[in-house]
């Protein structure tokens, strides 16, 4: 017998059709399992995606996603709140499409130890109190000294999320790439930074260091840690990866035109 959970958005819309959803799979013989599912089914938008993958962190190998929207269209939910029956169908069918998207390891080092944390999106460090200084080594070879609030690195997946605001580039999905965006950085006769988005090839490693990380923050997805002072972050892909399955032949295009 199969195990399923769904994940739901708090609304109305997402709710009644969690029930939905929650009966045809019953019907279908899936078990209901929170503790131990194999297909977790979010129903919200990618903010509900994002906490179930979080929700779920240290049973990735063993459970498929599968995002409902019922908002506008998702990066990581292919079928809509109209679409229920059609993912029913698929699923029957065994028609659902598999991709899969590597997660970030943030490995936070202090003199207390060293701490893991896993981001879909992106990672920040963001100080808004003070000007923050880091340095950012690629590979372990200095590139620069940066000051400003702080500094994001995004995945493919999380290249249409807060680094599109932020001004950095969209990677097309099946991209292994990381990118390095400034989240406003200070740039004058004294102090200069690369200022542009940096994408690199996704075996980079990429090192923030500075003399004092008191009041910044870590940001991971939704999540969030404070840092410590002599706190040294080092982000590279992670051998974590999300298996997702969703509607066959979903264009990405289509997806993209729905963000704007
Ligand atoms: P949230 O309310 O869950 O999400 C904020 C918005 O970002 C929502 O509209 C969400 O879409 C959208 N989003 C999330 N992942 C996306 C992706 N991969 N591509 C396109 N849009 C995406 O916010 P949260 O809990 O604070 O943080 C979750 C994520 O939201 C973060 O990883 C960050 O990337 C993003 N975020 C972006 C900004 C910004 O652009 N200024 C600010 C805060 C957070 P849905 O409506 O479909 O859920």
């Amino acid at each position: 017998m199969k195990r399923f959970v769904i994940v739901s958005k708090d609304d109305e819309q997402s709710k009644q059709l969690k029930e939905k959803v929650n009966l045809r799979l019953i019907e279908l013989s899936y078990e209901n399992n929170e503790e131990n599912p194999d297909l977790v089914v979010t129903i919200g938008g990618d903010g509900t995606f994002l906490r179930a993958i979080h929700q779920y962190i240290d049973q990735l190998d063993t459970i498929k996603f599968v995002g409902i929207h019922t908002g506008t269209l998702g990066f990581f939910s292919s079928y809509d709140g109209h679409e229920c029956e059609a993912f029913i169908q698929d699923l029957i069918d065994s028609k659902l499409e598999y991709k899969k998207f590597p997660l970030l390891d943030i490995c936070v080092k202090s003199k207390s130890g060293n701490e893991h944390y896993y981001a879909l999106n992106e990672m920040r460090v963001e100080n808004v109190i003070r000007t923050q200084l880091i340095r950012v080594s690629i590979n372990n070879e200095f590139m620069e000294t940066f000051r400003g609030t702080g500094l994001c690195i995004s995945s493919q997946a999380g290249s249409t999320a807060y680094n599109r605001s932020l001004g950095g580039a969209i990677l097309h999905e099946g991209l292994n790439l990381l990118q390095l965006t400034e989240i406003t950085g200070i740039h004058h006769h004294a102090y200069r930074s690369l200022g542009s988005p940096l994408i690199v090839d996704g075996n980079t490693q990429i090192t923030l260091e500075s003399d004092d990380f008191c009041e910044a923050i870590l940001c991971y997805d939704q999540l969030s840690v404070k840092l410590k002072k002599d706190s040294v972050i080092n982000c590279m892909f992670s051998e974590k990866t999300v298996h997702c399955v969703g509607r066959p032949n979903t264009s990405y295009i289509k997806r993209l035109k729905s963000l704007f």
